[in-house]
């Protein structure tokens, strides 16, 4: 087996305008993204639906919010000042192709990116071409949403606007999370939390952060250098539509200590409870009330068990 799908990519990839076998979706050790970082990426999960007819099981494949996320991926573009040479509507039907192509059988994620294709050993964004990619993996839970998540905040402080902006998903930039998330796994926590520069908390590694205090719902502003999650939108949403109060604003570090219930969400972690951070425990150590009812909704959504919210999805047959 190849090393791509020993890393569960599916069969076919898209490269330099066509669908190729994921072995040959390669470039150049000279390509300039490659060197510095210069890309930018999505992350789209593709949720299995399985519907029974009196002889046969059928499934589908359902698409969380797709034509959100690839609005995002191109706003992605716009910071850094590049185009590619696709609308998010092309972007959308290559999706869909290649997940008919791949036929998924389990749940799955799709990774697009944009990287500066061009062979070049200067930093130089000016100059760049950039190309677009996509594969897909077959993916379960990228952290456990039941048994309680158990976080550090980070010594690592989060990237600022300044710096490198974190609302666009820039690739260089993941090498922050990278950092934060491999000294919280190595000091034995799930994953990171990152403090802005001014010392508020941001976000986790790859997920926004949610906490719940007297009963209002909580997260972080755009301002405090996250990324503005696609998930983030949908469970103010949700909240909303339920009647729950919601703010976004500022948190302190140890404002998130004496949360009643936290929650971290994003597409690969969905909606994921929060346990303890940095050793406090928080409520009373169980899943609360609110995140246990957001997160019922978010996957009987995500699994086309809900009528309201179904133009969330896309549904390939
Ligand atoms: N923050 C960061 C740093 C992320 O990498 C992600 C995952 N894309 C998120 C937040 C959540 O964003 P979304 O809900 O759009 O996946």
């Amino acid at each position: 087996m190849s090393e791509q799908k020993q890393n569960g990519a599916l069969p076919f990839a898209f490269l330099k305008g066509k669908i190729v076998p994921i072995e040959e979706a390669n470039v150049s050790i000279m390509t300039n993204g490659l060197q510095y970082g210069n890309g930018i990426f999505g992350g789209i999960r593709g949720y299995l639906e399985k519907t029974k007819s009196s002889n046969n099981t059928q499934t589908k494949i359902n698409i969380f919010r797709i034509s959100d996320h690839y609005d995002r991926f191109l706003k992605s573009l716009r910071i850094l000042n590049q185009t590619i040479s696709y609308t998010k509507e092309q972007l959308v039907k290559i999706t869909l192709e290649l997940a008919r192509r791949n036929k998924p059988t389990v749940d799955c994620y799709f990774r697009p990116f944009a990287y500066a294709s061009h062979l070049g050993f200067s930093p130089d964004l000016l100059h760049a071409k950039f190309d677009f990619a996509l594969y897909m993996v077959s993916m379960g839970e990228y952290l456990p949403v039941s048994a309680g998540l158990k976080l550090m905040i980070s010594s690592w402080t989060r990237i600022s606007d300044r710096s490198i902006p974190a609302r666009a998903k820039i690739c260089g930039a993941y090498v922050n999370s990278s950092l934060a998330k491999a000294e919280a796994v190595s000091s034995g926590f799930d994953d990171a939390m990152m403090l802005s520069e001014d010392g508020h908390i941001s976000e986790g590694s790859a997920a926004n952060f949610f906490m719940v205090r007297h009963g209002v719902l909580v997260t972080s502003p755009k301002h405090s250098d996250i990324l503005e999650g696609v998930t983030r939108r949908s469970v103010l949403k949700i909240a909303k539509d339920l009647g729950i109060p919601t703010e976004e604003r500022e948190i302190d570090r140890t404002e998130s200590y004496i949360a009643d219930e936290a929650f971290l969400c994003g597409t690969g972690v969905q909606v994921a409870w929060i346990k303890e951070i940095d050793g406090r425990k928080l409520g009373d150590g169980k899943i609360g009330p609110i995140t246990e009812k957001l997160q019922k909704i978010f996957f009987s959504i995500v699994r086309g068990q809900s009528e309201k919210y179904h133009h969330w999805l896309t549904r390939i047959d």
